[in-house]
């Protein structure tokens, strides 16, 4: 049943709506043993139309073996019940990971079609599962019997988490309830990929078209080259488009001397999806605001936040409201303090407008490079991509011993991607790893690291993952390697991070894999702490011209210039976390005028107006369509953690073996086997502290 986390993370459905022609069973390659390197699924043999006939099949298969669980005449045991619902659905699993991956980086209108039409069908299977009556009676008789069975520690945690699915499923509903909560998962399913698709079209739509090179006064030769070769792309050789996407925006609003140009873009960007055209998502938020809640109300929940946090280290809304007010306040000061000295360089800069968001990139690089000599753009120099994903294989090797085997007979699903065989110190396979690090339109924006096949045994054997990374970095152009600004290399990092936790788990069962999401985000945000260590700086950067190494100068540069801005960092993430919790507070049937909502929920929390909330509702993917609904907050629990973590290094020595060890025997190999905050008791000797995070984002003067 490994799916399951899957489709909430991806996507879903509605009608069905085409009628091209299913390719013939005997030459889908999802009915075949793959005999590939390591298994990787033979994507360059794999076609838009073979998903739906697979996954209709996966689904059937499934539903057999769960009908025959809940119908053994036997008398429920832990290998018949439990076991066995956690082995069910071998061919689900095999194809679900693929579909989900590839509608989210390389996906076309024909793949999304079929998203549509999966997600009910997912979600009805869910549903048949957990409201089985049959089969819940069994899974429910192991569970009353669990102190007696003498089962092992990740037996005794799969039968509690399989028994908590059931019933947060709806396992203990009459039968009314059960058929609107089959509804509303339904719908649910539908809005989450609707909302995705819209704001892909909303993000592909916009182009600002430059004419005129006064217009690119200020920006760096990279964002040039790179607008230059969109043109190109676009058919509009000669001229420069700006885009949405990440490596296009921020640049340009860091650096374009033109203000109306900054506006403008900044303004198409917080305008997607409220544009009241085809793509609005304002309708599909309120819609999806209302249906969790209700549906937190049918399972006996006040809203859908306290059903999602009981599952998470957070344990309910006071525990993350809690978190995010300690920090609202003194990231609230330092933002008016950051706010004040931009306004400062605007009027030094001869101008007397008032400080605007499309404004605040701008004139922070300027008073970061007056106050710190600080300029992104020199340091990119130094960050190609090649030497940073090598730098990061460095960390993980000091750290763990792991080697990162480049082999180029493994499958890709695009050109670009990169394949690796990752091995462990002692040279044993660990598992696959692929790489996609440059924005298409055919992906979505974002960093994130997915599996296309995760670790678990099966018959006594180490099934061993296949994980793929999928970045949105600054593409190369036609005379510069891929240089990358700072916060691309953090990213790298992170991704990695959450490779590794995937890469190194050594659980049983798959059903355990799933990890708390405030705790998910502590071994990819931990990584983000070595990326910018001048030890490890030192050894993988090189001038992308001269190869020299970064001089220690513009290291310690880097380092003095750490916690600026961090106001604004915090107070942009913070507000969309309160956001998104607000969103998720509702009771029943409350529909929300979208923009009157957000307003609201903002000015509760007094947000500055030169800073937007990092995500608007219309184009909050994170919680409307990718899992993180009530679950925004995690980012910073989790540097709660990864803050206090990494100090445990940093009492020691960057590369501590005996931390490391500790760290992946306690955290990283672990999964979801045991309750998160033991793990990290385990590893760190105490709860975690949040004095380390005050410190690290200047939200706190150091004492003493
Ligand atoms: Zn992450």
């Amino acid at each position: 049943m490994k799916w399951l986390s899957l489709i909430l993370v991806a996507l879903s459905v509605s009608p069905l709506t085409t009628g091209a022609q299913a390719a013939p069973a005997e030459a889908n390659p999802f009915f075949e043993e793959w005999k590939t390197p390591f298994g990787v699924p033979p994507f360059e043999r794999i076609t838009n139309e073979h998903f739906l006939p697979a996954i209709q099949k996966g689904i059937a298969g499934e539903r057999q073996e769960v009908e025959a669980i809940a119908n053994s005449r036997e008398a429920p045991t832990f290998a018949n019940t439990i076991e066995r619902l956690d082995a069910a659905g071998e061919l689900l699993d095999k194809v679900t990971p693929v579909f989900s991956n590839l509608t989210s980086a390389e996906t076309n209108d024909r793949l999304q079609e079929i998203a549509k039409q999966v997600a009910p069908l997912l979600a009805a299977l869910r549903d048949d599962i957990f409201l089985n009556e049959k089969l819940f009676g069994r899974v429910k008789q192991v569970w009353e019997q669990r102190d007696r069975l003498k089962l092992g520690p990740e037996q005794r945690k799969l039968v509690e988490e399989t028994y908590k699915d059931f019933v947060r499923g709806g396992a203990n509903l009459d039968a009314e309830q059960k058929k609107r909560l089959r509804e509303v998962n339904r719908e649910l399913s539908v809005l989450s990929v609707r909302f995705g698709e819209n704001l892909l079209k909303e993000t592909n739509a916009y182009r600002l078209v430059i004419d005129n090179r006064a217009d690119l006064a200020g920006l760096p030769e990279t964002a040039i080259a790179a607008a230059a070769d969109a043109a190109k792309a676009a058919g509009q050789a000669g001229k420069w488009v700006f885009t949405l996407h990440a490596p296009s925006i921020w640049p340009f609003l860091s650096y374009a001397d033109n203000r109306d140009l900054r506006r403008q873009i900044l303004t198409a960007y917080i305008q997607r999806g409220d544009q009241g055209n085809q793509f609005d998502n304002k309708q599909i938020v309120s819609r999806i605001a209302a249906l969790r809640a209700e549906r937190a109300k049918i399972l006996g929940y006040p809203t859908h936040a306290h059903y999602v946090l009981e599952e998470r280290m957070a344990k309910n809304p006071d525990g993350v409201y809690g978190l995010l007010k300690q920090l609202w306040e003194p990231a609230l000061a330092v933002a008016h303090q950051e706010a004040q000295s931009l306004q400062a360089m605007i009027q030094a800069q001869g101008q007397d407008f008032k400080l605007a968001p499309w404004d605040w990139r701008y004139y922070a690089e300027k008073v970061k490079q007056a106050r710190y000599e600080l300029d992104e753009n020199q340091v990119r120099e130094y960050f190609t991509l090649e030497n940073m994903w090598k730098g990061a294989f460095y960390v993980a090797n000091r750290l763990y011993g792991l080697k990162f085997v480049e082999r180029t007979d493994i499958p890709k699903y695009h050109p670009e991607v990169r394949t690796f065989e990752v091995q462990d110190a002692d040279g044993s396979h660990l598992g696959v790893f692929l790489a996609d690090f440059h924005p298409r339109p055919g992906k979505r924006g974002g960093a994130w690291s997915s599996r296309y096949r995760g670790q678990r045994f099966r018959a006594g054997k180490d099934i061993r993952p296949i994980v793929v990374n999928v970045c949105n970095f600054t593409r190369p152009t036609a005379d510069q390697p891929a240089l990358l600004g700072l916060e691309e290399v953090e990213t790298l990092f992170h991704e990695l991070g959450h490779g590794l936790h995937s890469l190194l788990s050594r659980i049983h069962y798959g059903g355990l894999a799933r990890v708390p999401q405030d705790f998910v985000e502590l071994p990819s945000q931990i990584m983000e702490h070595w990326a910018t260590e001048p030890e490890v700086l030192k050894v993988y950067t090189k001038h992308y011209k001269t190869g020299a190494p970064i001089p220690d100068e513009l290291i310690t540069k880097i380092k003095n210039a750490e916690k600026f801005n961090q106001g604004f960092a915090t107070v942009e993430y913070l507000a969309a976390s309160f956001l998104d919790m607000d969103w998720h507070m509702l009771s029943a049937e409350q529909h929300q005028d979208v923009i009157a909502f957000e307003k609201a929920a903002l000015e509760k929390i007094r947000l500055m107006p030169e800073i937007v909330v990092r995500y608007r509702s219309p184009y909050f993917q994170h919680i409307f369509s990718g899992g993180y609904a009530a679950g925004y907050y995690s980012y910073i629990w989790s540097e709660v953690l990864d803050t206090d973590a990494f100090r445990a290094f940093k009492e020691k020595s960057l590369f501590d073996e005996a931390t490391a060890r500790s760290f992946r025997r306690n955290i990283l190999e672990k999964g979801g086997t045991e309750d998160a905050m033991e793990m990290y008791k385990r590893f760190r000797g105490r709860e975690p502290s949040v004095e380390p995070l005050l410190e690290k984002r200047g939200l706190k003067r150091k004492t003493g």
